[in-house]
């Protein structure tokens, strides 16, 4: 196959060249709560293109190796026993971007769990300003483990839903530790 980003011919939807050249993570973190944090690995604008993937079936082969430059590194260096939640992972032409990233985290220390944390409010938020996300909550249910929890999503816009993903954890009981996102629109 051809390299997305290149055109030359690679083994992989992104060659190594250019997973080195342009996926090298630049890790941003910020206080979403008090005492909860939000780790991102790359700027929003730097992987726009490569995070829309996600509505075809190409972003199932891009998710995989975004997650192998980012969140698998992280999980190697990560220490400490954690269920790991991905934030509303329908399945959606036949995988789901956020359980790709979740599962990535596998470690002996970090187990995922899949589809606990379902939204029953699909609406689509991209493009939506704060107030409309803020009248219109996900509705998450949480139905998974309680202990220690590392949220898992793949952008962070204005916060909105991983601070409503973290109230709905609290709630049943759990300690949501901090969230890892693949991207933030955050500057
Ligand atoms: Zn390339």
């Amino acid at each position: 196959m051809r390299c997305i980003l290149c055109s030359r011919w690679s083994f992989a939807h992104i060659c190594t060249r250019c997973q080195e050249r342009f996926l090298k993570p630049d890790i941003k973190r910020f206080r979403l709560f008090k005492d909860f944090e939000v780790v991102s690995f790359y700027g929003y604008s730097e992987i726009e293109e490569l995070l829309k993937t996600k509505h075809t079936y190409v972003g199932a082969y891009i998710y995989k190796i975004l997650a192998a430059n980012s969140f698998k590194i992280f999980a190697k260096n990560f220490t400490q026993k954690a269920f790991v939640v991905p934030v509303d992972d329908k399945i959606s032409g036949g995988y789901s971007h956020t359980a790709i990233l979740a599962k990535s985290l596998k470690s002996g220390y970090l187990k995922p769990l899949y589809n606990v944390l379902p939204a029953k409010n699909r609406i689509n938020y991209s493009g939506k300003p704060l107030d409309f996300r803020l009248k219109n909550p996900r509705d998450f249910q949480y139905r998974g483990r309680a202990g220690d929890i590392v949220l898992v999503d793949d952008i962070i816009t204005t916060g909105t839903t991983l601070k409503e993903a973290y109230s709905v954890l609290k709630k049943a009981g759990a300690n949501p530790l901090f969230a890892l996102t693949l991207a933030t629109a955050k500057s």
